[in-house]
This record gives structure tokens, sequence and C-alpha cells, in this order.
């Protein structure tokens, strides 16, 4: 390769994203070029550009869901030798702390996230350490593919509240990611599903990927998702949104003995009051997760793979990077799109 430089999309400062010629990463030893083909834009980008996450980061190269090809190899990789269509996982651990040897390696003293904490996809070039490259079927879209990421973090937290089938799973949420949840927690056999939002196109979509019941948020919910479980609450209640007030919700959601989902990114500093004398006497548990790492990758390329997802509407919009910015303006409050996937090439 006799290029240089690249385009990237650089985070300024919140609010403030420009399109840059940079120089393209020289890889390690143990790393891999790779040519991003697509990059999608979720929350957390979103978070970023608004100033509520990462902020200490700035200015950064974000962009964290990606797919593309292998460009180039380091001196000491060998599994790779150029070509490959593959995406990543984008949590580098360091493979040695406490956590790491945990089998934990989100919780890892040393992790960096790509696009978040270092310089990540809305570029045309990446460098990926060879361990953390995960080969995608040739058979499989770039667009699926740089869908992976968001999905392996929804598979992440389906094992994490280990979901029986005929369960009931109510999820708080009508988001892209919510919709994901939705189809995650068929898979697993779960029965009924119950979204709680307040969109109500997005409610229309949730029910077109397998959600039974749909529910608009307000006082009337808590009576509603007793009636459709035998006057219980939900076995796994999952909050997809971020809010103290949807926190606070999956309190009253949630059936006597039952299980909390804290997925949904809430600000730093929000604080949710609950009371501890329910938990007890309810024996409610709260499980929080946070990415997906590792294994969690792997198998939601298996799941894509086999279709048991539909992410139709996951690809329908897209855009190229000298774009990006409005794809951001777009997004604080154009809800008719699921996901902007932005092309680098
Ligand atoms: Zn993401
Ligand atoms: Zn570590």
């Amino acid at each position: 390769m006799n290029k240089k430089q690249m385009r990237g999309a650089m985070f300024l400062e919140p609010g403030k994203i420009e399109v840059q010629e940079v120089n393209i990463p020289e890889i390690k030893e143990n790393e891999v070029l790779v040519k991003v083909k697509y990059c999608g834009i979720c929350g957390t980008d979103m978070h970023i550009y608004n100033g509520v996450y990462s902020k200490d980061k700035l200015p950064l190269i974000a962009g964290h869901e990606f797919s593309g090809t292998i460009e180039a190899v380091g001196k000491n990789v060998n599994r790779f030798k150029g070509g490959e269509k593959v995406v990543a996982d984008i949590n580098f651990s360091c493979g040695t702390c406490f956590y790491c040897r945990q089998d934990q390696p989100l919780m890892c003293e040393q992790m960096e996230q790509l696009g978040i904490h270092i310089d990540g996809a809305f570029a045309e070039y990446v460098a990926i350490p060879e361990h953390m490259i995960y080969e995608i079927p040739d058979e499989m879209d770039f667009k699926d593919a740089a869908l992976l990421e968001p999905i392996s973090c929804v598979v992440r937290s389906a094992k994490k509240y280990n979901i029986k089938f005929a369960e009931s799973v109510v999820i708080i949420g009508d988001g892209a990611i919510a919709l994901i949840h939705v189809q995650m927690a068929k898979i697993c056999g779960a029965a009924p599903i119950i979204v709680v939002g307040l969109d109500d196109k997005r409610m229309e979509k949730a029910k077109e990927l397998g959600t039974d019941y749909v529910i608009k948020s307000g006082e009337g919910m808590y009576d509603e998702v007793k009636s459709l479980t035998e006057g219980r609450g939900g076995d796994v209640v999952i909050e997809s949104v971020g809010l103290p007030v949807t926190y606070e919700q999956t309190f009253k959601l949630v059936r006597p003995g039952g299980r909390i989902v804290a997925f949904g990114l809430a600000k730093e500093d929000c604080m949710v009051g609950y009371k501890p004398f329910e938990v007890i006497i309810k024996e409610l548990s709260m499980v929080g997760t946070v990415a997906g790492a590792k294994n969690d990758l792997a198998e939601s390329i298996t799941l894509v793979k086999h279709n048991r997802f539909n992410l139709e509407d996951y690809k329908t919009t897209v855009v190229q990077l000298e774009d990006i910015a409005q794809a951001f303006e777009r997004l604080k409050t154009d809800r008719s799109v699921l996901k902007i996937l932005v092309d680098m090439e």
C-alpha cells in the first residue's frame, strides 16, 4: 500500500465532527490493518457526540460497529494473509491482569475500547490486534456484519440473565437495540415478549420483529404487564433506555423472584431510588451488562450466518463518510431510522 493518508471523522469536541486527512495507522508486529467497509452509528457514539461519555478522550475518531477486509498484516501475524472479510472484538484487554484471568476481559484494568477510548472505525482504515479479529463467512453481507458488534452486546446480556424458554420478558424501550433484544428473546424461546415504549411506529416494528404485546409507557403499564403474565409481572425485565425513570420502572414491572437487566447506558451520575425491603422480600436480582466480548461475537456471527435476526430495517439508511456530521444531527431527533451505516468507500 502506497497511500500514507486516509479520511477519518474526528470528533473534536461535543457537537463537532470534522472529516480530516489523517495518517493511516501504523500496524505493530501483532496487528492487522483493516480497510473499513461499513461502520454503524450507535447510541454510544451519540453519547460521545453529545459530550456525556468519553469526553476526556476527545479529539477522537469514534466508531466501533464495523466490518471490513484485511489490507495488511504485521510481521508476527500468522492467521491472516490479507483479503479476509472480518469484524473485531473492540474490547482490547491485557490478557494477564486479575480480571482477564477470571475471564472478565470487560473489567480489565487496562481495557481500551476501539472508537471509545482509542481511535476507531469512522475512518478508511483501522489497526487491530490479530487476536481480536473474527473472520466472517464469505457469503455474509458487509452491512449485516457491521451489526454484529451491537448484536454481540445483546447476546452477552441474554447469557447473563440466563433466560429460559416460556419465561416472560419485558423490554423497556423501542430503540434499535431494544428491537434486537426482542429478537434475541424470541431466539431463546421467551413467551410472552412484551415491549414498553413510546413511539407508535417503533412499536409496530417491534411487533413485526416478534413482540407479542406492545404497551404504551405510562401509569397503566404495570397493570397491563401483570394481566399479560398471570398477575405476576415479568420473569425478566430489560431496561434498554438508560434513564432514571425507566430504571425505577423495572422494579415495578418485574415479578417476585425475577431478574432485572441493566442494559441501557445511564449517565454516570444517574441515581435511582429503590426499596431494599422490596428487593429482599421479593428476592429480586439485577445484572449489569456493558458490551459483547470474545465468544459473544463468535456466537453472533453464527446466529447471523443462519439468519436468526431480521436486520433489513437496520440496513436501509447508508451515508457517505463526508456526510457523517449531518447523520449525527439527524439521529438526535429522527426516530424513523433504526440505524445509520456509514459507508467508508
Ligand atoms: Zn455500539
Ligand atoms: Zn487485563
